[in-house]
């Protein structure tokens, strides 16, 4: 069976694990999270980086940072994961769902201005599959209406909007080191500061509301308790771990791209004979890498070719049901129509792409996608 994830190791996660360990120092904020952070300080020029447990964690931080409180109305797309959500219902945000593009999944930036409220405080982006949304819209929108811009950058490592960085653009930007990412951890992420107004919070926040790391600079005698926060710094051997990621970030990113141009050229007559659309992207953005996606033409076909792949060893998968319509929030949802967020969670198809994926492999899997589609 080839699998539709495979976390891939660089060569020297276990070392770095190693000298974390007999450093010592095993708890959080060490120097292996100080060269995380430095990394993405330098390559991407972020103003204030902090690593988290997860991309969850993250946006946790973010709905604490932008103090999101009880009725408070948040803007997100309905076509993302849960996450997006959890971090803001947590802190009693209503949500208000945007339907995505007709092109490419990620959120209408046309749709959002109409379901501002005096109530609206922010606008949830997420960039799906690591394409951009149209940023330089969404950040007028936000700055005429005075909403603050979380972006949800799990999928987006080393992705570009106009030259800019994703996850360095809105108020805030979170990361995935998830092990189903471009880049991984097991488990793991990373808040983006953009704005300095809230660098000092986040600190606080970070280490469970208090003000230890004043008391670590000598700015106080002791740490208290100064606001509310949580556990979200993780360990050195995490960080170590992410560290020899880093390192290798460009190969691994240089090897998933030639993973996808491979299904791309391999795959491109499907498309040009209508039965396969490939996924977008804008030139406004770059492409990561992250996923290689198209849809099928309707939902009966889609599960037929998954069923197809998994009877022929490969294990395709697809993705989201839409927040609006799930079991959680059916109920407390205003009955919109979103429909392009539905028609993308019942035709898109998700096929393997990670580092150890041989070409042959690539070939076999489209081989198997074009057979299928001859009897169709
Ligand atoms: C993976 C993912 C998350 C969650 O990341 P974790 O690190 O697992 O918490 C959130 N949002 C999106 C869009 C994701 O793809």
């Amino acid at each position: 069976m080839i699998p539709f994830n495979k976390p891939y190791l660089t060569g020297k996660e276990i070392q770095y694990i190693e000298q974390a360990v007999k450093s010592g120092k095993i708890s959080g904020n060490g120097e292996f999270t100080k060269k995380c952070h430095d990394f993405f300080q330098k390559k991407y020029g972020f103003n204030k980086c902090l690593l988290t447990t997860s991309c969850t964690d993250a946006l946790e931080m973010a709905a604490i940072l932008i103090d999101i409180k009880e009725g408070d109305e948040v803007i997100m797309p309905s076509f993302t994961f849960v996450s997006s959500a959890n971090a803001f219902v947590l802190r009693g945000a209503k949500l208000v769902f945007a339907d995505s593009r007709n092109d490419f999944p990620n959120i209408n930036e046309n749709s959002i201005e109409r379901l501002i409220t005096p109530r609206t405080k922010a606008i949830i982006v997420v960039h799906y599959a690591g394409v951009a949304c149209e940023m330089d819209v969404i950040m007028e929108i936000a700055n005429k209406h005075k909403l603050f811009v979380v972006e949800d950058a799990a999928q987006a490592i080393d992705s570009y909007y106009k030259g800019n960085p994703l996850g360095g653009i809105g108020h805030l930007g979170c990361f995935s080191f998830h092990e189903t990412k471009n880049v991984i951890s097991g488990e793991g992420g990373m808040l983006i500061i953009n704005d300095s107004r809230f660098s000092k919070r986040a600190d606080i926040i970070w280490e469970k509301g208090t003000n230890r790391k004043e008391f670590f600079n000598g700015e106080v005698k002791k740490y208290e308790w100064v606001d509310i926060g949580s556990s979200f710094l993780p360990s050195e051997i995490i960080a170590a771990f992410l560290y020899a990621q880093l390192e290798n970030l460009d190969i691994i990113q240089k090897k998933r791209k030639e993973i996808f141009n491979f299904y791309y050229t391999e795959l491109e007559e499907l498309s040009k004979s209508g039965k396969i659309q490939f996924q977008t992207i804008p030139c406004y953005s770059t492409n990561n890498a992250h996923l290689f996606y198209f849809l099928c033409s309707d939902e009966y076909v889609r599960n037929e070719l998954l069923t197809y792949l998994i009877d022929n060893g490969i294990y395709a998968v697809f993705h989201y049901q839409p927040l609006h319509s799930s079991k959680y929030y059916n109920n407390l949802y205003d009955s919109r129509n979103l429909e392009n967020a539905v028609d993308y969670s019942k035709r898109i198809i998700r096929v393997p792409l990670y580092y150890e994926l041989t070409i042959t492999e690539v070939k076999y899997i489209s081989y198997t996608i074009k057979h299928f589609f001859l009897t169709k």
